[in-house]
């Protein structure tokens, strides 16, 4: 019998495994930072004990969820305006307003708050690209959150530098400080093509590849991005971005709403991954990016928020139903991105297209303890039926809620 930190027994556990087992009543042990074994509670009982055993009975335990791409620090724009085209949101209102009032203290103070909106709905990790990443990095690791941090880089003074070469060297002193760190990985994120120049790009993805850490970018989000991009640089946004050797660099592409089969499988052939974000792409009108397509092709397609002035929330729950929702309305095809799939995207396929795949987005042996338990008697849970294997999912997907998650833990 081998004593651990945690025992935690009786829950639904649904290891989203390659074998995507679920043990009911089940267990996880979790020793030090990591989980140590996933089994059936009665074969876990057997090989693990310790005092902190926790009783779990009546709730599903899942991975954390994974929040595919945010601006946290945003949260203190949430609600500032809304209804609005992309352009004017972005160029008329948020950029102006970041220039003048972001600063470090607004970062960290968002970061906060945005965190705790994010734990207490079940999020364990998420990709985040800001200004004065440092700030939300510290803050981040502060509250016990995992996180892909990106210091953003644009051709415009922005406020937390006045050029694009202060930028980039704020992002390399940044990756330097953070790289290693149990909980945050650093990253430079290039806002988007049309905020950058060819060298800009080219400079970015050599130095997301010197250090091996993601670029982290926002990629054909517009109808109006495409246009621009095949009419000064006569070819649409992926081939661009590929001419000028973004894909040297292990890629988290945001949106990717305007992109055809060519382009679908560019990002595939380069093992980027894609964050789908359902609700900021139909608030600004973006358009419905083709996931059905992209997951067919086998590209890792995780679900963002995007930040919380264009959601306006951190809920993954709901961006994952959405997400379900729209690509069987899209496509007219109610088979499409079944329950179990959007359960995936919103877990280990989200964790392996922000390129953390190895260490969270599943409950297995060697995996860090990044989990979430959710209470499943609440009056919408009832009645469960369990007729199909996959009920859980549909249960998890259809009916669960940010409020029912319960407890949740990062890095044991
Ligand atoms: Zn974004």
């Amino acid at each position: 019998m081998t004593e651990i930190d945690y025992l935690l027994t009786g829950a639904t556990v649904v290891t989203a495994n390659e074998n995507w087992e679920v043990f009911s009543p089940g267990a996880v042990a979790v020793s030090g930072d990591s989980i140590v074994g996933v089994g059936p509670a009665e074969a876990i009982a057997v090989e693990y004990s310790s005092t902190m055993t926790v009783d779990c009975s009546g709730k599903a335990l899942i991975p954390g969820l994974v929040n595919a791409h945010t601006h946290v620090p945003m949260t203190m724009l949430r609600g500032l305006a809304d209804d609005l085209r992309l352009d004017v949101w972005l160029l008329g209102y948020m950029m102006p307003v970041e220039r003048e009032f972001v600063t470090p203290e607004f970062c960290r103070t968002g970061t906060l708050l945005g965190c705790a909106e994010m734990i207490r709905s079940g999020i364990t990790c998420f990709a985040d690209m800001y200004y004065f990443e440092e700030e939300v990095a510290r803050a981040v690791a502060e509250t016990g959150m995992r996180a892909l941090c990106s210091q953003t880089v644009l051709k415009f003074p922005t406020p937390d530098a006045p050029s694009f070469e202060d930028g980039l060297a704020a992002a390399r002193n940044f990756i330097e400080r953070w790289k290693g760190h149990a909980l945050i990985l650093p990253s430079v994120g290039p806002h988007a093509p049309y905020t950058s120049t060819r060298d800009m790009l080219q400079a970015c993805a050599a130095l997301a590849a010197e250090y091996d850490v993601p670029l982290h970018i926002h990629l054909a989000e517009t109808e109006h991005e495409v246009e621009q991009s095949r009419s000064e640089h006569n070819m649409p946004v992926i081939p661009w971005v590929k001419k000028h050797d973004l894909f040297d660099a292990k890629v988290l592409a945001a949106h990717c709403v305007h992109v055809d089969s060519g382009e679908i499988r560019t990002l595939h052939k380069y093992r980027a991954g894609v964050a789908h974000n359902p609700t900021s792409n139909l608030k600004l009108a973006s358009g419905i990016a083709p996931v059905a397509e992209m997951l067919q092709v086998g590209l890792d397609v995780g679900i963002g928020t995007d930040g919380p002035a264009s959601n306006n929330d951190l809920d993954m729950f709901e961006e994952t139903r959405l997400a379900a929702l729209l690509a069987k309305g899209a496509s007219g095809d109610p088979t499409v991105v079944p329950a179990r799939q959007a359960f995936e995207m919103a877990t280990i396929m989200g964790a392996r297209a922000l390129h953390l795949g190895d260490i969270t987005g599943s409950l297995e042996p060697g995996k860090r303890a990044d989990l979430a338990l959710l209470d499943l008697n609440e009056l919408h849970n009832t009645p469960t039926f369990r007729r199909d294997a996959d009920a859980i999912y549909a249960q998890l997907v259809y009916v669960g809620k940010a409020a029912d998650v319960s407890d949740v833990m990062v890095n044991g």
